[in-house]
């Protein structure tokens, strides 16, 4: 993969800088600046050598929000970044060639308001290609997508890994040659996009922790009664990883009244929602003995204030990064709870990405980041 370091001169460079600015916005204003803050660095690399930077990311926003990156254009200048907002890409060629001086920066709209951008079409992909001399992907957390702006810019103009997308492909491939004893941890929910990940480390890993709604799925596999519990779609066979030694699961639960019982006590009108204290002492046992830690999923239903489990376990990886242990962790949901925390400097790497950091950890690698090498 091809770094910033391999390019010699920027100065007057024009650089299609493609970020993650795909932010949560409530009333037209940024709630969560982690992604925004994670691109400053490579902006700064860019911006101090001269090169004119064109900052080009997707948003997708909840219903009643206006899909546009103007929020984003407003933090970044509140970061120190100061950028103009450019609304349609076509006008840029003008601004950049005429307006733009060296260590200055532009921000496009939203590349999902046109369609080339999703469907990877190769006109939409020319065009912004043309905008400037080279190509920066510091975008981890779409590399998954074949999108126009991932996998088709680098196709005309030389494409580059920005200092974030470089550090996830270093933390991540940690996991593929790991400390041990190796700790996986893994909640959340959807047992069919993260059961390839479980097959994949059940080689490496000394320990995988099965807590969240994945564990329902667990618990009903043992024949219990998992009453109105989330359980994943799809079938699978999890008898295997039932009889692996290396696979724990979780010795109780919380119910809906915050009840705590044994996962086999739950009623037909019960509903698992976090994972128990008992559990969470094997966890903490478990974190006191290893050497790397990876860790993806909340251990319960988080944003519905079941997170006890969740920030006790967050707490245990945080100590154990201050002892020396390498932890790496991830996902949307998860990076949430761990601001809410503000744990953020606590851990060796948090990744800033969700499906991205789980196809790389099952691949060892992404799309996007094939386009770079
Ligand atoms: P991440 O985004 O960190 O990869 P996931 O998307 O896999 O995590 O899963 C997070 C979701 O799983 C959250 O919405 C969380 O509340 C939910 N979840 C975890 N445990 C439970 C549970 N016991 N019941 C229902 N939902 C749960
Ligand atoms: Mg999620």
């Amino acid at each position: 993969m091809k770094t910033l370091r391999d390019i010699e001169n920027l100065q007057g460079v024009r650089v299609l800088l493609r970020a993650a600015f795909d932010v949560p916005v409530r009333n037209g204003m940024v709630v969560d600046e982690f992604r925004i803050k994670a691109a400053l660095p490579t902006i700064e690399y860019l911006r101090s050598r001269g090169a004119k930077v064109i900052l080009a990311s997707h948003i997708e926003v909840l219903e009643g929000e206006k899909a546009t990156l103007e929020p984003v254009a407003v933090v970044l200048n509140k970061l120190g970044v100061p950028v103009t907002f450019v609304k349609d890409y076509k006008r840029a060629f003008d601004i950049i060639e005429n307006q733009m001086k060296g260590g200055e920066c532009i921000l496009l709209e939203n590349l999902r308001v046109w369609d080339g951008e999703k469907k990877n079409d190769k006109k939409f992909a020319r065009e912004l290609a043309s905008l400037a001399d080279i190509y920066v992907n510091d975008a981890f957390s779409v590399c998954h997508r074949e999108h126009a702006s991932i996998v088709g810019v680098p196709a005309f103009i030389p494409g580059y890994a920005g200092l974030q997308t470089e550090k996830e492909v270093e933390n991540l491939s940690k996991a593929f040659n790991p400390t041990h004893p190796f700790l996986f941890i893994l909640g959340g929910a959807k047992f069919e996009t993260k059961m390839p990940l479980v097959n994949k480390f059940l080689g490496t890993a000394d320990t995988i922790f099965v807590g969240g709604a994945l564990a329902n799925d667990f618990f009903k596999a043992k024949g219990y009664e998992t009453g109105q519990s989330l359980l994943s779609k799809g079938d699978f066979d999890l008898r295997p990883l039932l009889s692996d030694q290396k696979v724990l699961i979780p010795v109780d639960i919380i119910d809906q009244n915050r009840k705590n019982m044994k996962p086999d006590q739950l009623s037909n009108a019960g509903k698992i929602l976090d994972i128990g204290p008992e559990s969470i002492k094997i966890v903490g046992e478990k974190i006191n003995g290893s050497k790397f830690i990876l860790w993806n999923g909340p251990m319960g239903l988080y944003e519905e204030g079941f997170k006890q489990a969740t920030l006790d376990l967050a707490r245990m990886i945080g100590e154990a990064t201050s002892r020396g242990v390498t932890t790496i962790v991830g996902g949307g949901d998860t990076i949430a709870a761990i601001a809410e925390l503000g744990m953020e400097e606590k851990f060796t790497f948090i990744s800033t990405a969700g499906g991205a950091m789980l196809e790389f950890l099952t691949k060892g690698t992404l799309p996007g980041i094939e386009t770079l090498k």
